[in-house]
């Protein structure tokens, strides 16, 4: 019988797609999805350490496995991603039943290592940067497994070159590499033929994608593996910008058949260009939807944080996009409490918030992440109940103008792409459009997910417009089984 897995992911898209990952790479070792904990002989927990109180829920988790263990010691427990690359051996020491340890720097060794573990006990392997075949190392260079057939995340670049103060981030995931442009628009040709028709272009800073990369091709002469690193686009200016390779990146994959929707996250407010916002207007498939990151309003915050910019030019970048992309939806991430925020840095946020009119915000009360600078300003700490009051207050200004956008929309006859039943009530069709807005409606026959149908908005709620079914538009042309393999990447040429 087919060995059985489980994987259980904790954090953002980018641990989601590495989860898909390592799900492809071990249906590759035929072994098939397990129900729930009872039934499976390899369970992954793909770790972040970017949540809060991260390290206790995998304590837990891990203790609450060991009772399986016991009953089951063929069992093989699993611990991968940012957390596992931070606490290393104290993974085993602290839970010594735990088979493999792997870190985010060779996610394409999971499947290899789980095996081994089998054949000679457990093992920890954790590299300290990404290695020479980095390649391997991009989730998207990987099988992979879908949890929506009809799209598809693309991870354009790994690691981070900034150092926000409180993100983890650039100590896990090491700097930035981007990946070759070629690679990535056959790519994306690869999963349009395969019948996807929208991808979201994955990185921790999507803006300064090929900076890497350019650094390097402009101290050699032209040739065709230019073309191959870093776009057409790039290879014949003569005057060798250095960059936007995004805006490149943006129009070539928004040009590839097949291809109706592009979306990307996240690009940070400091290296937002004029051209990207061009290459959004100008290219029909690139969604109108930003996400751009706040985090603060407060130019003290701000400066406290690294992030490289002040509230006003946050709110010049956001309104050139606004004003450069008609029916933009923004939104945004922001952190109430950060340690030293007063109450009026606090108000200057909120003030933000409110010129921003945000279509939705990820909003987190700040929480201390071990090894990060922040996490060491304990004197400055906010007390707990002030930082949740501000949450709410910031809560009640996002929604204000969440409820108001999508009020505006009523009586408009929107493109979905089907999602599948509503998670709520399988009666009902949730579908996404453009502006990456939910919207149920009742369809008058059951919809695969990836059909395009057109509906009309009746009512509106902070979080979902409610639509009327008007007509099938589109049939989704994938097949069930993609396969998107390794096999299938082009080696650049040789300088
Ligand atoms: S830009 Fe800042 S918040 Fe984003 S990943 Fe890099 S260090 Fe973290």
């Amino acid at each position: 019988m087919a060995q059985r897995y489980l994987i259980r992911t904790y954090g953002c898209q980018m641990n989601e797609h590495d989860s898909e990952r390592i799900a492809g790479l071990l249906e590759g070792d035929g072994m098939v999805p397990a129900e729930g904990t009872d039934d499976a002989d390899v369970i992954v927990l793909n770790t972040c350490c970017i949540r809060e109180n991260a390290d206790n829920k995998l304590y837990g988790t891990l203790g609450y496995l060991k009772s399986l263990k016991d009953d089951r010691p063929d069992l093989q427990i699993v611990v991968g991603g940012c957390l596992a690359q931070k606490d290393r051996e104290l993974i085993q020491e602290r839970a010594g039943h735990v088979d493999v340890v792997f870190g985010t720097h060779n996610v394409h060794r999971a499947a290899e290592l789980m095996a081994e573990a089998r054949e000679h006990g457990p093992i920890l392997e954790i590299l300290e940067e990404t290695a020479a075949d980095y390649l391997a190392s991009f989730p998207t260079a990987l099988p992979a497994k879908r949890d929506l057939p009809y799209a598809s995340w693309v991870t354009i670049q790994i690691g981070c070159d900034n150092n926000c103060a409180f993100c983890i981030v650039p100590a896990v995931r090491g700097p930035e590499i981007s990946r070759p442009f070629g690679e990535l628009v056959a790519e994306v040709e690869r999963l349009a033929a395969a019948g996807v028709l929208e991808v979201t272009l994955l990185g921790q800073n999507v803006n300064s994608y090929g900076r890497d990369l350019t650094t390097r091709l402009r101290t050699i002469d032209a040739g065709p593996a230019d073309t191959y690193e870093a776009g057409e686009a790039w290879a014949i200016d003569e005057r060798r910008r250095p960059r936007p390779l995004f805006a490149d990146l943006l129009r070539a994959v928004g040009s590839i058949d097949g291809i109706e929707r592009v979306r990307y996250t996240s690009p940070h407010p400091k290296d937002l260009r004029p051209e990207t916002i061009a290459a959004m207007a100008e290219t029909v498939a690139v969604c109108e939807h930003l996400h751009l990151p706040l985090q603060s309003g407060s130019d003290r915050i701000l400066a406290a944080m690294h992030r490289g910019y002040t509230a006003a030019r946050y709110l010049e970048r956001l309104d050139a996009a606004v004003a450069g992309v008609p029916d933009l939806a923004v939104s945004t991430d922001i952190i109430v409490g950060f340690p030293g925020e007063t109450e009026d840095d606090f108000e200057a946020t909120l003030e933000v918030a409110a010129a921003a009119e945000y279509d939705y915000a990820y909003t987190f009360q700040y929480s201390p992440r071990p090894g990060t600078e922040a996490a060491d300003m304990v004197d400055r700490y906010v007390d707990p109940a002030t930082t949740n009051d501000r949450y709410e207050r910031l809560r009640t200004v996002v929604e204000r103008s969440a409820r108001a956008k999508h009020q505006a929309r009523i009586g408009r006859r929107e493109r979905v792409v089907v999602e599948g039943p509503s998670k709520r009530d399988p009666s009902v069709t949730s579908g996404r459009t453009r502006q990456n807005k939910l919207v149920h409606f009742t369809a008058p026959q059951p919809l695969k997910p990836g059909t395009q149908a057109d509906v009309v908005v009746v009512d509106a709620a902070a979080h979902y417009l409610m639509g009327e079914f008007r007509e099938v538009v589109a049939v989704p042309r994938y097949r069930t089984h993609i396969p998107v393999t390794a096999a299938g990447v082009e080696t650049p040429a040789p300088h």
